[in-house]
């Protein structure tokens, strides 16, 4: 389990995130909703070990502490991050970003495996193995970061807003992948500005304002709650 206590991510005297407690296992998906400028880039970010600001608090894996480890060793403790804007090697192939993400020790014994799952999951990456990923479309290249990601064998999967850019037809396809993903065991810790959709994926949420956490529940009571639905649902 992802065990994040009493985090607070400082930009000078900024506080962008002040004291957040929060749980990700594997097997579940997690998401965090939250305005523009609520803290939730800066959550993922001091927990993928590549935060900018002054971090404090608890961040463990399976009771391992994470908090002094450079990103690289985050990695191999299992968590991956597909950051905002997918953060893939856009000169590279797609294979080519692929086999990178398989870099980590912990996945180095496992790679066909994770391959053949990725493909599963992905069969366009296949067929397009020797595509420079940049001349991908954006839903294509979503799929090259995840895959990538999937590629490092983890325990916990982050995302930063991967619908973003998305037309609504393969925002669908994301998020149904994000379940398929939940199936092979991955904990999936989702940042996400489609409340809707991804809530109706999750199996819990949190929601932030302003670098705390304001709520927390199973993703069916958030989406039925009032309060919810007027925030970030778009209804009153
Ligand atoms: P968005 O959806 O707009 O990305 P967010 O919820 O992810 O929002 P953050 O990106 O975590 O929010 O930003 C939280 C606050 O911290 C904002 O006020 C932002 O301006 C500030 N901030 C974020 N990154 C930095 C940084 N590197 N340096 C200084 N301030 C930052």
């Amino acid at each position: 389990m992802l065990d994040i206590n009493g985090l607070t991510v400082t930009y000078g005297l900024h506080a962008a995130l002040q004291g957040v407690s929060l749980t990700a296992s594997k097997g579940e998906i997690v998401v965090i909703l939250g305005a523009n400028g609520a803290g939730k880039s800066s959550l993922l970010q001091a927990i993928a070990g590549i935060s900018e600001g002054t971090v404090s608090g608890e961040v463990a894996l399976a009771g391992q502490s994470l908090r002094q480890m450079k990103s690289d060793r985050i990695v191999e403790a299992g968590i991956a991050f597909v950051p905002e804007g997918r953060g893939i090697f856009g000169d590279l192939s797609v294979w080519e970003n692929l086999m990178l993400g398989a870099y980590p020790k912990r996945a180095r014994a496992s790679r066909q495996e994770n391959l053949e799952k990725v493909v599963a999951l992905f069969p366009k990456l296949a067929q397009r193995r020797n595509q420079t990923a940049r001349t991908m479309s954006g839903g294509e290249q979503q799929m090259v970061a995840i895959g990538r990601a999937m590629m490092s064998n983890p325990d916990i999967l982050m995302l930063d807003e991967p619908s973003l850019g998305l037309s609504p037809l393969l925002s669908g396809e994301l998020f149904e992948n994000l379940s398929r993903i939940r199936e092979t065991g991955i904990g999936v810790l989702l940042v996400e500005q489609n409340a809707k959709r991804s809530l109706a994926i999750a199996d819990r949420g949190y929601l932030i304002e302003n670098g705390l956490i304001t709520g927390a529940d199973t993703a069916s009571a958030l989406l039925s709650d009032p309060a919810v639905q007027k925030a970030y649902l778009g209804s009153g």
